[in-house]
């Protein structure tokens, strides 16, 4: 008798579990759906919660050779995974929704991950992972699992340092992944502490090839970035359409001295375009094609192969989101 075969490693999707392999071009740092909610009553530009519109923005995304988007809103600030849902049948794109805890400002007073142990908060996190993610994205309403499952574990910290709060839902989440095997992406605070998250990722027991790090290109300091990417991190950079004018392309040169120095089976790139005056089908700029349509005609242009297109937009996000089951 042969032993049982281990489970084969898989992406979990909105419409399912897909082979690393079908994932294809991927936008790493997503903002399809943003639902009313405390973030939106805060920052109105951030409500994104027109399906027909996100159809038609990632339509767009689709017609410029995108396949695939990491959503990154987690739990109770705007996910909506019903919505999420339509927009991938809708577009034909691959969608990886995420559980996880977002920055503290970005939830009411007294909050439950405020009052939830560690322990509790991973709960919720392995639920949606495992069980389904809530119609009612954990907001104070009965919960009511949806048969779509979290693919990822979305946490954050802010300027600089990990703070209590912090320290406690990224133990949550080194939890959740320790017993489901979905991968950690993390924001960093304009590029912030993400030495410091490591740090405590790996003390918790997270091996680095399963943490994505993001927006560290808004601090492009070469040296930084050698030092980040020597831990053996996945880090996604979304800057590419933020810079002024007058600075140049900070994100255009790192990602040109990194591939050159042999970090590039390490970097993915994503829009983080999480304002309707982002968005092409809201009226905006530069849309979310902007990264297949000019960006990357800029890198290609400054002597990057198509070998490099495969690893920052297919290779890389089919490693860093991939699942190994436990
Ligand atoms: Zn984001």
């Amino acid at each position: 008798m042969s032993p049982p075969s281990a489970p084969k490693p898989f992406i979990r999707t909105v419409l399912g579990d897909i082979d690393p392999t079908l994932f294809g071009v991927c936008y790493a740092h997503e903002h399809i759906i943003i639902d009313e909610s405390y973030v939106t009553e805060q920052y109105p530009d951030y409500l994104l919660a027109d399906v027909p519109r996100a159809i038609d923005e990632l339509i767009d995304f689709r017609a410029a050779g995108g396949r695939a988007m990491v959503d990154s809103m987690p739990c109770d600030c705007g996910r909506n995974i019903r919505k999420l849902v339509q927009v991938s049948r809708g577009a034909k794109v691959h969608i990886v929704c995420p559980t996880g805890i977002h920055l503290r400002k970005y939830y009411p007073p007294s909050h439950w991950s405020d009052t939830e142990s560690e322990y509790e908060i991973a709960l919720r996190f392995i639920d949606d992972i495992e069980q389904g993610v809530d119609r009612n994205d954990y907001n104070g309403a009965p919960v009511e699992r949806d048969a779509a499952r979290a693919g990822l574990i979305k946490v954050a910290s802010g300027r600089d340092q990990l703070n209590s709060h912090e320290k406690k839902v990224f133990a949550a989440a080194a939890r959740a992944h320790k017993k489901t095997g979905v991968p950690i992406l993390t924001h960093t605070e304009q590029g912030t502490a993400a030495l410091e998250q490591v740090e405590w990722l790996g003390k918790l027991g997270v091996s680095a090839s399963s943490i994505v790090l993001s927006h560290t290109d808004r601090l492009p300091e070469l040296s930084y970035h050698r030092e980040i990417l020597s831990t053996g991190v996945f880090v996604e950079y979304d800057s590419a359409f933020r810079w002024p004018k007058e600075k140049g392309n900070p994100t255009r040169d790192l990602i040109l001295s990194l591939f050159e120095e042999g970090y590039g089976e390490q970097i993915m790139l994503g829009m983080d375009a999480a304002r309707r005056s982002y968005w092409r089908s809201h009226g905006g700029k530069p849309g979310l094609s902007y990264l297949l349509e000019t960006f990357w005609p800029q890198l290609k242009a400054a002597g990057l192969s198509p070998s490099a297109f495969d690893s920052l937009f297919v290779r890389n996000p089919a490693r860093a989101y991939t699942t190994i089951p436990r």
